[in-house]
C-alpha cells in the first residue's frame, strides 16, 4: 500500500475543500481499504467523511424517504419506517455481509463500491477496467459474472442496496465544490460501453450528499440467493415494487442484481405486470420475461432458472399472494 495523507472532515465544505486530483473519500472504509491493500486504488490523500454531521440522518416527509449517505446498513436494516413502508430496502440491507460489516458500511459507500470480479481484483490481470485490452472473464472463470450486457466487461454490479433503490426510483443528490445536482439512481450507474473504467458518473471531487426514495404506496419485496447461506455477495438477487389496486397491479418495478454490470431493470417483466392481476400465472410469465434476451457466458447459464424462480416468488411475495394464488 502507498503512503497517504489523512484529512478528517467534519463538514461537506471541509471535505470538498480537501479534495485534490489524487484524493479519495473514505466513509466506512470497508471497500476502499481492500482496494488500497490490493493496489487497485492508491490515493495520495484520504478524506475521512465519516464524521460529517448532517449526512447521517433518516427522515420521511411528503416527498418521500431521505437517507443520509453515512447511514450504516445496520441503521437501515433496523429502521422501523423503512422496515414497514420500504421493506425491500431494509431486507436488502439486512442481507449484506455480516453484522460487523453492516455496522461499518455506509449506504453511500455501498452504492459506490467497486466490483468483485476476481480478474479486476487480482494484480496479475490487467483487465479492461484497469486500462488493459482484454476481459479475462469472457473465456475464463465466469461463473459469477453477468448474463446481460457482458461483452465488453462481464462484471456484475456489487451493490445490494442499489437493487431495491432503483426499483423504487430513488434519486441521489451529488455535491461538488462548484455545484449540486440531482440524478436518478438508475442514471448514476453506467454500462461498460459508456465507460469501462468506472461503474458510475461520480467525478473524483463529487460527494453523494443525499438519497431520496420518492413517496410511494408500493408493496415491495427483496430476495437474495447466495451460493450458500453465508456472508458473500449474491449469485442472483431481485427487488420488486408493486403499486396495487386490489389484486391488480397498476405499476411494477422489477430490478435484478448480480445480472449485469449495473442494476438491471427488467422492463419487459414490468410491462407484463402492468394492469395485470397478480397470481402464479402472471408472475411466472413476468419471470420468464425478466430473463429474456440473456447472453450467458460458458459457466453461468445456471443463473437463468435461478432468476426465473426468485423473480416469480418475489413478485408473489410483494403482492401478498401465496403460490396457490390466495392472499398471503
Ligand atoms: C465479506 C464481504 C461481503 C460483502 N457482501 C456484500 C453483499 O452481499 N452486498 C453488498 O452490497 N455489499 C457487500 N459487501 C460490500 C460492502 O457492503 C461495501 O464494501 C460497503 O458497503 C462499502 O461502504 P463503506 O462505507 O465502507 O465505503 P468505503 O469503503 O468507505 O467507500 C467505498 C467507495 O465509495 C466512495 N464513497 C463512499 N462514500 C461516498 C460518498 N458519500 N460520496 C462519494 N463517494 C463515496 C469511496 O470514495 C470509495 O470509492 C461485502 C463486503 C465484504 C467485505
Amino acid at each position: 500500500m502507498n503512503r497517504f495523507e489523512w484529512v478528517d472532515a467534519t463538514s461537506v465544505n471541509q471535505a470538498l475543500a480537501a479534495v485534490t486530483s489524487d484524493s479519495m473519500f473514505k466513509a466506512g472504509g470497508v471497500d476502499l481499504l481492500d482496494l488500497m491493500k490490493d493496489d487497485i486504488a492508491g490515493p495520495k490523500r484520504l478524506v475521512n467523511i465519516r464524521n460529517i454531521q448532517g449526512l447521517n440522518e433518516i427522515r420521511e416527509d411528503e416527498q418521500g424517504l431521505h437517507i443520509g449517505p453515512l447511514i450504516t446498513l445496520t441503521q437501515i436494516e433496523e429502521h422501523p419506517i423503512i422496515q414497514k413502508k420500504y421493506t425491500a430496502i431494509s431486507d436488502a440491507a439486512g442481507r449484506v455481509a455480516t453484522p460487523q460489516i453492516r455496522n461499518m458500511a455506509t449506504i453511500g459507500g455501498n452504492l459506490a463500491q467497486r466490483p468483485r470480479c476476481w480478474y479486476f481484483r487480482s494484480e496479475d490481470f490487467q483487465c479492461r477496467k484497469k486500462g488493459g485490452k482484454h476481459c479475462f472473464a469472457q473465456d475464463g472463470e465466469n461463473d459469477y459474472h453477468a448474463i446481460f450486457d457482458n461483452r465488453t466487461c462481464a462484471i456484475v454490479h456489487p451493490s445490494g442496496l442499489a437493487v431495491p433503490l432503483v426499483a423504487l426510483n430513488a434519486r441521489l443528490e451529488i455535491t461538488s465544490p462548484k455545484a449540486k445536482r440531482e440524478v436518478r439512481l438508475e442514471e448514476f450507474f453506467i454500462s461498460p460501453e459508456q465507460d469501462v473504467m468506472r461503474e458510475n458518473i461520480l467525478q473524483p471531487d463529487e460527494l453523494i450528499t443525499g438519497i431520496t426514495v420518492p413517496a410511494t404506496d408500493a408493496r415491495t419485496a427483496y430476495y437474495k440467493q447466495g451460493e450458500k447461506e453465508s456472508f458473500d455477495w449474491p449469485i442472483a438477487d431481485v427487488a420488486v415494487a408493486l403499486t396495487m389496486q386490489g389484486s391488480r397491479c397498476t405499476k411494477a418495478g422489477i430490478v435484478l442484481g448480480a445480472a449485469a454490470p449495473y442494476p438491471y431493470r427488467a422492463k419487459a417483466a414490468e410491462a407484463q405486470l402492468s394492469n395485470a392481476v397478480i397470481n402464479e400465472d402472471t408472475a411466472r410469465k413476468a419471470a420468464r420475461q425478466a430473463v429474456a434476451g440473456a447472453t450467458p457466458l460458458a459457466n453461468n447459464s445456471y443463473k437463468i432458472p435461478i432468476f426465473e424462480a426468485i423473480v416469480r416468488r418475489t413478485i408473489l411475495r410483494a403482492a401478498g399472494v401465496s403460490a396457490e394464488g390466495v392472499a398471503a
